[in-house]
């Protein structure tokens, strides 16, 4: 690696730029490497891509991608540098420029084609539904907001539709979005591609305004997240988990199955966890569970690990060694827990591909705590593909 000072001058100034004040309050204690979760296993130095920033030194590329966003440093930070908008900053340089690694391309490639970033027809953004449930308009008073990870991927189709029944057990009136819609785009804000979020975001908000829509249900914290702070628009958004919660408050919904002592742990996403501060609606939902031992990891709450899905991390290829996922799953063999509880899609994706990677899996369980809700409704989920669907949602 370099550190010599730039031709690419223009490109430094515009990081400086970017950074703005952030960069300039840094003085270097280093807490905030410190404190990453990238730190004891990759190269990545977060700490060092600031003074790379501040000083406009080439070499940034080699260790810019690290980051997943997961707000441990921001929140220990003593000068208060939002280090999260740094790395989004000087993505957005090198995005711009087209010089996105190779396994990041098809992401933004399919975003870009495709509006989602499984390179799924858009038009069977709602297959999984099979027609069961209704389409939002605007006598409704929920939207169930589903990620697109939840539409198109295998595995979280189960958790799309566990969403869906829950939803059918409550007495709301709630529909889904038309099939025109877009990812909310957040993953593709954290790797840099500014424009094209502005152009998801705003095609969304096209269909959102159209059909009047105030509150928002979310079974993705990373969906959450950006309705709430980054579409300039006073929504009232839920994470599933709250709802849940409050359902069971007003004696809508209440487990009645008995698991028999089954042991499960919980992992916090950073999107609901860090980011959102919702720490206590996911236990309470697994506390409420007749027969469900629950025990904590050593790391929880807002010490809680990171999974490595967030920032674009899904996408991006990790080698073996250097997997926060892994660590995570071998956190949660340690309490003793057949079933690792969590309440985000990319965490699911995250550790389904650990626990096969690390040969464990007639071990522990990945599941959603709205998945073990259902169960604990005495309900099951519909397991089969969606692949093998011939409808459209025509409706959309
Ligand atoms: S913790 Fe804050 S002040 Fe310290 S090195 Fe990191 S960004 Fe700079
Ligand atoms: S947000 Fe998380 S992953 Fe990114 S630099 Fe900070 S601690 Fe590391």
């Amino acid at each position: 690696m370099s550190q010599t000072v730039t031709p690419y001058l223009e490109m430094s100034k515009a990081i400086i730029d970017a950074g703005g004040d952030a960069l300039k309050k840094c003085y270097q204690c280093g807490t905030c490497t410190g404190t990453c979760p990238w730190t004891p296993i990759t190269h990545f130095n977060i700490r060092k891509l600031v003074r790379y920033g501040q000083l406009g030194l080439d070499g940034i590329e080699d260790f810019m991608w690290g980051c997943s966003t997961c707000k441990f440093c921001v929140d220990r930070c003593p000068r208060g540098v939002e280090l999260i908008d740094v790395v989004t900053a000087v993505r957005n340089v090198y995005s711009s420029g087209g010089m996105l690694p190779q396994s990041l391309r098809a992401f933004v490639g399919s975003l870009s084609a495709r509006g989602n970033p499984w390179s799924g027809d858009p038009e069977k953004r709602n297959d999984w539904a099979r027609e069961k449930y209704p389409l939002y308009t605007e006598d409704k008073e929920y939207l169930f907001w589903t990620c697109c990870t939840v539409c198109y991927d295998p595995r979280n189709i189960r958790l799309a539709r566990a969403t869906a029944e829950v939803l059918n057990q409550s007495d709301l009136s709630w529909g889904l979005p038309s099939f025109e819609v877009n990812c909310c785009g957040e993953s593709l804000r954290k790797v840099g591609d500014l424009g094209l979020f502005e152009r998801l975001k705003n095609k969304n908000l096209d269909y959102l305004n159209s059909q009047s829509v105030v509150k928002i249900i979310t079974v993705s914290p990373h969906c959450l997240v950006t309705f709430k702070k980054e579409y300039g628009k006073d929504y009232e958004v839920l994470h599933f988990s709250e709802l849940i919660v409050r359902l069971m408050k007003e004696g809508k919904l209440a487990p009645k199955k008995d698991f028999g002592g089954l042991k499960v742990t919980y992992h916090d996403p950073c999107y609901l966890g860090r980011h959102s501060g919702v720490y206590d609606a996911p236990r309470d939902i697994l506390k409420s569970i007749p027969g469900i031992d629950f025990v904590e990891m050593g790391r929880s709450r807002e010490q809680s690990m990171c999974c490595g899905g967030g920032g674009g991390g899904l996408w991006m290829e990790k080698l073996k060694g250097e997997r926060l996922s892994d660590l995570r799953i071998e956190e949660a063999l340690a309490t003793g827990a057949t079933v690792l509880a969590t309440a985000c899609p990319y965490c699911i994706t995250m550790f389904e591909d650990s626990v096969r990677t690390l040969n464990v899996d007639e071990k522990i369980k990945i599941k959603d705590v709205t998945e073990l809700f259902l169960e604990s409704l005495d309900i099951k989920i519909d397991d089969s593909p969606a692949s093998d669907m011939d409808f459209t949602c025509k409706t959309g």
